[in-house]
């Protein structure tokens, strides 16, 4: 039988490569619907590639251009608010949550559907809302699963096992493009510079997060909503070679381990399988030729931004989603060449000490974590040079 799929984030990075899996799959998947933000030629092209039925872009001054690309190929299309909600209600079995930033926060949560199955790739939905995104999918009766590279491996990892048996889990870090570099350096940083990264091919805010290790940090926040696990209970290991993604740490010393070579499409795969696991066309795993594995403790001296999120975790849920407002401004500023790379930190650390939000303070609904976000970005924006109007979520 066909499963539907539909795709939030349908041009970005994520995005693309869920097209390759279901292109392998071609008898088996049917594409719903696509969402961009902006980019209409990149999402007709997309729509026209998966043979969606229905494409939307967030941006409402792209509806003509849209349409215009679309012209005689038989897609819907919308642009604007509810044309992404059109998106997000039509009919699909298994929704692929891959916008960026907290952007995709409420599209996502939209798209919790009784028995539809959620493949997170969008960790900042969690970062800023965590607890009302689980408790209202439990409630609703959607199944959340996680594709980020790490989550997904421990997920695998955990298996069947019971999650009072586990002790701890770990993350691992490539440790980033900067990861052997002094202070002094990494303080010179280019936008340039962090797009290269080791391991993978991403979009250009994640590819910032995972120079400055923020990616991790906002990593140990979506595992602690994902598993339901306490902080002191994550931990992060940098393993420049990418190969083991998540260890899970049992309570008589066994430790299993999620390994794949560093492709996303194989994360996407294990989201898509329902029951036996999807056939995909990658290269095998050959320890052999990588020779060795190798791990080291984070630096968070030299990348402070672990330690933000690490505090921001520890202080509770509506601190979470001021990091991540803070962070997106700063990164936003930083690729825009208006701040330098430990401006990020700066900036997030005083947002968080201005946000006046208290110990164990959670956002109780999306639309509080939205309000949090909101101040965040407005006192970030605050700390940029030449502050104007406060940064927006970006298409
Ligand atoms: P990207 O920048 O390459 O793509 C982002 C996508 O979101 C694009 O299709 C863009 O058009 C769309 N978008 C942006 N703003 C939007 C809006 N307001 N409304 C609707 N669509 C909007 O990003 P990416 O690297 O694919 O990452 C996407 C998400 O997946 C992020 O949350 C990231 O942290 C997560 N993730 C990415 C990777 C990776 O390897 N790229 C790995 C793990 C997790
Ligand atoms: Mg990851």
């Amino acid at each position: 039988m066909t499963e539907r799929v539909t795709i939030l984030g349908a041009t970005g990075s994520i995005g693309q490569s869920t097209a390759e899996v279901l292109q392998q799959h071609r008898d088996r998947f049917a594409v719903e619907a696509v969402v961009a933000g902006s980019d209409a030629v990149g999402l007709a092209a997309m729509a026209r590639r998966l043979g969606a039925r229905y494409a939307a872009l967030a941006d409402p001054s792209k509806l003509s251009a849209l349409r215009r690309e679309l012209a005689g190929d038989g897609i819907a299309c919308g642009a604007g608010t509810s044309a992404v909600a059109e998106a997000v209600a039509r009919d699909a079995d298994t929704v692929i949550a891959a916008i960026c930033g907290v952007a995709g926060l409420a599209p996502t949560h939209a798209a919790l559907k009784p028995g539809r199955r959620i493949a997170l790739a969008n960790k900042e939905s969690l970062v800023c809302a965590g607890r009302a995104f689980m408790r209202d999918a439990q409630r609703i009766g959607a199944t959340i699963l996680p594709m980020d590279s790490e989550h997904n491996a421990l997920a695998q990892a955990l298996g069947s096992g019971d999650l009072g048996d586990v002790v701890t889990m770990t993350l691992t870090a490539s440790g980033g493009p900067f990861r052997t570099w002094e202070a002094s350096r990494i303080a010179a940083a280019t936008p340039a510079q962090t797009a290269k990264h080791p391991t993978y091919s991403m979009g250009a805010k994640i590819n910032v997060d995972s120079a400055s290790l923020m990616n991790k940090g906002l990593e140990l926040i979506e595992a602690h909503h994902l598993f339901g696990l306490r902080p002191d209970q994550l931990d992060v290991v940098v393993h420049p070679q990418s190969i083991i993604h998540g260890l899970v740490h049992w309570r008589d010393g066994a430790v299993t381990a999620g390994m794949a070579n560093p492709d996303m499409k194989i994360p996407i795969a294990n989201c898509l399988a329902t029951g036996r696991r999807l056939g995909l066309t990658v290269p095998r795993l050959d320890l052999a030729a990588i020779g060795a594995l190798t791990f080291e403790p984070p630096d968070e001296a030299r990348f402070p931004c672990l330690r933000l999120a690490r505090e921001a975790l520890a202080t509770g849920g509506a601190m979470s989603a001021v990091l991540n407002g803070a962070n997106e401004v700063a990164v936003a500023a930083f690729l825009a060449g208006r701040i330098g790379f430990l401006d990020i930190p700066r900036i997030v650390e005083e947002t968080c000490t201005r946000s006046g939000v208290t110990s164990g303070s959670e956002p109780g609904s999306i639309e509080e974590a939205l309000a949090l976000d909101d101040d965040a970005r407005r006192i970030a924006a605050g700390f940029l040079p030449e502050a104007s109007a406060p940064a927006m979520a970006g298409f």
